[in-house]
């Protein structure tokens, strides 16, 4: 089961008389309404698609039912309306994230279902992503490219919705599944935020504070301090529980890395048909190859490997790069520690030598390791000649000692043993 943790903030803000925003809390649904209409329409829209939303989503939890539960709770907003001449006006936006089981049965997903220009945003591994485009005027215009993004942010059209529940009976939400994984953060809110706070203070508030109550609180406050223009509404999920999700994912990455390196190994001893070996290789291998980053080429190829792999086509790449980096960081630190080995070893001894035909000890090993070079400890008055024949080939090779005690120990043996042999 996915564990989700979620808070709450909504405030009037510094200018509105009231708040027609509406928030809600479920136990898997979490929503955001922003209402308008006159006096008291905007309030009567949100809560009315708000509690419609809820009902309707308890009793078909699925992503079909949130579909439906936003076309029924824009339903119940024009009935509304109808029924009372001072609410005609009214509409409201809706946007929810709802925890459900995936259609595929490839276990839980978030549903996301959006009207309006309220937004949702997810913070995934500390990057925020916004999930839904705005239905404005100005924001419609950008996306056509009609206006440049700069130009939409201050286009006072960004203010006229061109879709909300209300106006039209057949009005069906923009919908899309999030993969949960474990430490993402989804945050709904009204325009009442984002357009006092810009994407990046809301940014550092979702990474740095990690209860959501708290977090929530600080964004509102962030808002009013801003001006409070609008109504500010802030609604936080945080995913507590993958239901080892992304451990599974990674599992599944390595076994079609390694299934990928045999097929590679196959074309390449099995063909035999001579030219280019990449005319061996797998279809889906030539289509992933492009990349030249490793880890998106192998999150592509295992997404086009078998359709059980296809939710890591989902797995956004930053996710397999960290995994890599601890990878390659272990590994960095596992050949620190054999060459500190190395090292210890290669220069942790003394030898007794030659150096331009004296006898002379060396701290280090004959003919050195690797670049470990050996030094020249001590030299002596001992010449090559005077080398008994029984030890000159062990002096020529390099004897080894243990410490520069036993080298000069050894020494001093050199030393008697060609007096002896001296006549
Ligand atoms: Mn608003």
């Amino acid at each position: 089961m996915t564990k989700l943790r979620a808070a709450s903030a909504t405030d009037v803000g510094r200018r509105r008389q009231t708040n027609q925003d509406t928030v809600l809390v479920d136990e898997r649904l979490f929503a955001v309404a922003d209402g308008m209409g006159g006096y008291a329409g905007g309030e009567v829209a949100s809560l009315t698609a708000i509690e419609t939303l809820r009902d309707a989503f308890r009793r078909n939890p699925t992503m079909h039912g949130l579909e439906e539960a936003v076309r029924e709770a824009n339903h119940a907003v024009i009935e509304r309306a109808t029924s009372d001449p001072d609410l005609r006006q009214m509409g409201t936006t809706l946007d929810a994230v709802a925890l459900v089981e995936s259609d595929d049965g490839e276990g839980e997903v978030l549903a996301v279902a959006h009207v309006g220009d309220s937004r949702i945003y997810l913070l995934r591994d500390g990057e925020l992503t916004r999930l839904t485009d705005d239905h404005t005027v100005s924001e419609e215009m950008r996306r056509a490219g009609q206006l440049t993004e700069a130009e939409a942010e201050v286009d006072r059209r960004r203010h006229i919705l061109t879709r909300v529940l209300g106006p039209r009976p057949d009005e069906a939400p923009d919908m899309q599944t999030v993969v949960p994984y474990t430490g993402d953060r989804v945050l709904v809110c009204s325009d009442g935020l984002y357009n006092e706070v810009p994407d990046d203070r809301i940014a550092r508030v979702l990474r740095t504070v990690s209860d959501p109550a708290e977090a929530a609180a600080q964004l509102v406050e962030l808002a009013n301090t801003a001006g409070g223009g609008d109504n500010i509404s802030v609604v936080l999920v945080d995913v507590v529980d993958d239901d080892e999700r992304a451990a599974t994912a990674s599992r599944r990455l390595m076994t079609a890395e390694e299934r990928n390196a045999q097929l590679r190994d196959l074309a390449r001893s099995g063909g035999g048909s001579g030219g280019d070996e990449r005319d061996d290789e797998p279809d889906f291998w030539k289509t992933a190859a492009p990349t030249h980053d490793r880890a998106k080429r192998s999150a592509r190829a295992a997404a086009a490997t078998t359709e059980d792999d296809a939710e890591l086509a989902g797995l956004p790449a930053r996710r397999v790069t960290a995994r890599v980096v601890a990878f390659v960081l272990g590994l960095v630190l596992l050949v620190v520690a054999a060459l500190g080995a190395i090292g210890w070893y290669a220069r942790g001894a003394y030898y007794v030598g030659l150096d331009d035909g004296q006898v002379t000890i060396f701290k280090g090993r004959p003919g050195g390791l690797l670049w470990f070079e050996p030094t020249v400890e001590e030299r002596t008055d001992l010449t090559q000649a005077a080398v008994p024949t029984a030890r000159a080939d062990a002096v020529e090779r390099g004897h080894e000692v243990s410490s520069l005690e036993e080298a000069r120990r050894y020494i001093t043996n050199l030393r008697r043993d060609s007096e002896l042999s001296t006549p």
